[in-house]
């Protein structure tokens, strides 16, 4: 390998679960994100706990924001946070529906990537209050590739159920 490999990105991560113990499946996600190759785990935001967003019909949810500084690409890390998916049992079903993990890759730095299986900036950000919340609380000052600085984005007053857990 070469010695000079470039400056590490700072990524972001968003973390979330509603099946078989959610607050510990989160943690466990965030304990295997600190062991991801080539990176070291930045920050961790505290837990929340949110409705869930689309289907009502399930349980609330756990949420966090993990800040990983990589030298991993953008690819091969939604590689890693889909490995770790697998490794806790996720089974794809319902869109949006109940899940025992889901990472999503939030932030890339600056990059912008706009393939059918990765899209970064996520595209989810502005309008969700469960990522806002927590990327407010490690990153205020983050500018997000088209959206601007974390504290700046408004957060969605239709969206009111979220509680900051511990
Ligand atoms: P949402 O993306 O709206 O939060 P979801 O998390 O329920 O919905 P999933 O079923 O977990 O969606 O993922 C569907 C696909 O989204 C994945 O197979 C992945 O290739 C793709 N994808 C695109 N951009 C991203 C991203 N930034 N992070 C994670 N997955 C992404
Ligand atoms: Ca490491
Ligand atoms: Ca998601
Ligand atoms: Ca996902």
């Amino acid at each position: 390998m070469s010695p000079d490999q470039g400056a590490p990105t700072p990524a972001y991560i968003g973390v979330g679960s509603n099946l078989y113990g959610p607050e510990e499946q989160v943690e466990r996600a965030i304990d295997a994100l600190s062991r991801t190759p080539e990176s070291e785990l930045g920050a961790r935001s505290s837990l929340y706990q949110s409705a869930p967003f689309g289907p009502v019909d399930q349980p609330d949810f756990v949420n966090a924001v993990v800040r990983l500084v990589t030298k991993l690409d953008a690819p091969t890390l939604l590689h890693q946070l889909q490995q770790i998916e697998n490794s806790q049992g996720r089974i794809r079903g319902e869109h949006w529906g109940p899940r025992v993990i889901d990472l999503d890759l939030l932030v890339f730095g600056d990059m912008i990537v706009d393939l059918d299986d990765l899209k970064v900036p996520h595209p989810g950000i502005a309008e969700r209050n469960f990522v806002l919340l927590p990327l407010q609380e490690i990153a205020r000052d983050l500018v997000i590739p088209g959206l601007g600085r974390v504290v700046e984005i408004a957060v969605n007053r239709d969206e009111p159920r979220i509680t900051l857990i511990r």
